[in-house]
């Protein structure tokens, strides 16, 4: 009889978004009419700018004409789109990364589980906790892990706990680790690496000779000059360090699909023997082995975000949200929480009011105020007794969540 990878009999079976699916569904059939306003996942609310819009269409037109018609595309991406991100994310900040180091894909959760299938299975993996639940479901799933204990921590792995008393930022391990999962800014937590905090890391990985999975899908919501938007802004980072980044979230990609990775060339890891190879050149085989690239019609979007009026309309969506999360930090103080994250990040992260765990504080917020959160200890134990309210919504559905919020609090 066929096998199944016994790897995905591991998974913890109560996964956070299906719960919360779960309660809100049931809460929905008891208060039939009861209008809902979810503040839950973390998926952009407005429609994609108007310079993407019209590149995607001339791309379409571009299609159907024999001169400009494109196939089978590069899988790493047309080189017009790699040399743009090179130069304006990287090369305008002094980042030495080249074109050639861009490989354009569909997402950047694709790319941060399949960058597995170019890893040892010996790695010691070092995590946040809480944590993106992708980097941890796709080592278990590749069999990276051991069980989950009643906590929900898998065996093998180490968790570097963040919370208030760390200023959400992860303290380096005690025990060493070959690989690191790092996102800032943060999604649940909303917390943001400083220069210092980043050249730590760097610095232990270069002696470890680790590699850090650096995940900035949000950069673009950085409103702090001082703070560092990629990894590679540290000094020796393209020796130990591979970054992902995504349309998804500042140009409101998350359904049109387009993301890329940063493989430097010259980032080295270690065969079974000894033997020193460049993890560039596994990723390429990869590539062009199991992804066709994105289509052209979406290179083309992706492409405009770095015209003059694409870096404009993308600027008013991070502009928009931001003044979302501003308003819940402000309304949530006033209200009395505890609130962090929310200043460089469209999430906020709030401590929920004393005497109600993460999921009573859920039930609470949806069965009072029809608001739908997130619970902190859905991304991991360290999340427990946190919140998360997500800036990507309306404005109306944000001050209307707001006052409900005040309604209960008083
Ligand atoms: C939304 C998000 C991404 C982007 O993922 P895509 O697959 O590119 O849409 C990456 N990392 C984190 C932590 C995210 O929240």
């Amino acid at each position: 009889m066929v096998q199944v990878n016994g790897n995905y009999l591991k998974l913890k079976a109560g996964y956070l978004f299906p719960e919360i699916a779960r309660r809100v569904k049931a809460f929905q059939e008891s208060n039939p009419g009861a209008p809902l306003i979810r503040l839950g996942i973390g998926d952009v609310t407005e429609p994609l700018p108007e310079a993407c819009r019209l590149a995607m269409k001339a791309a379409i037109d571009d299609l159907g004409r024999h001169e400009d018609f494109h196939g089978y595309g590069p899988e790493q991406g047309y080189s017009w789109l790699r040399e743009a991100i090179a130069r304006h994310d990287f090369q305008d900040r002094g980042c030495e990364i080249s074109a050639e180091e861009i490989f354009v894909s569909d997402g950047s959760k694709c790319d941060s589980s399949n960058i597995l299938d170019i890893l040892g299975e010996g790695n010691r993996i070092a995590v946040t906790d809480p944590v993106y639940p992708v980097y941890v479901d796709t080592n278990v799933m590749a069999g990276r892990t051991g069980e989950a204990d009643a906590s929900g921590r898998y065996g093998g792995l180490t968790y570097l706990p963040i919370t208030a008393a760390n200023g959400f930022v992860a303290p380096l391990p005690e025990t060493p680790v070959d690989l690191i999962y790092l996102c800032f800014p943060n999604n649940p937590t909303g917390a943001v690496a400083t220069r210092d905090h980043l050249r730590q890391w760097v610095d232990y990985a270069r002696v470890q000779r680790a590699l850090i999975l650096f995940d900035a899908a949000y950069e673009a919501f950085i409103q702090d000059a001082d703070l560092p938007h990629s990894i590679y802004e540290i000094e020796g980072a393209r020796e130990c360090a591979i970054e992902f980044r995504s349309f998804s979230k500042n140009a409101g990609f998350t359904g049109t699909r387009c993301a890329f990775t940063v493989v430097p060339k010259g980032l080295m890891g270690q065969t079974p023997t000894g033997e020193q190879v460049e993890l560039w050149g596994l990723w390429n085989r990869r590539q062009s082995t199991k992804f066709n690239g994105v289509s052209y019609i979406v290179q083309r979007g992706a492409e405009a975000v770095y015209s003059a009026e694409g870096q404009r309309q993308v600027k008013g969506l991070i502009d928009f949200y931001m003044e979302n999360a501003a308003i819940i930090r402000r309304e949530l103080t006033a209200a009395g929480f505890e609130v962090y994250g929310g200043q460089q990040a469209p999430y906020v992260w709030l401590r929920t009011p004393a005497g109600l765990d993460s999921w009573g504080f859920f039930d609470l917020l949806l069965g009072r105020a029809h608001v739908v959160g997130t619970p902190g200890s859905g991304f991991g134990a360290a999340g427990e007794g946190y919140f998360r309210l997500s800036a990507f919504s309306s404005r109306a559905n944000v001050n209307e969540a707001m006052a409900r919020l005040r309604a209960l609090a008083t």
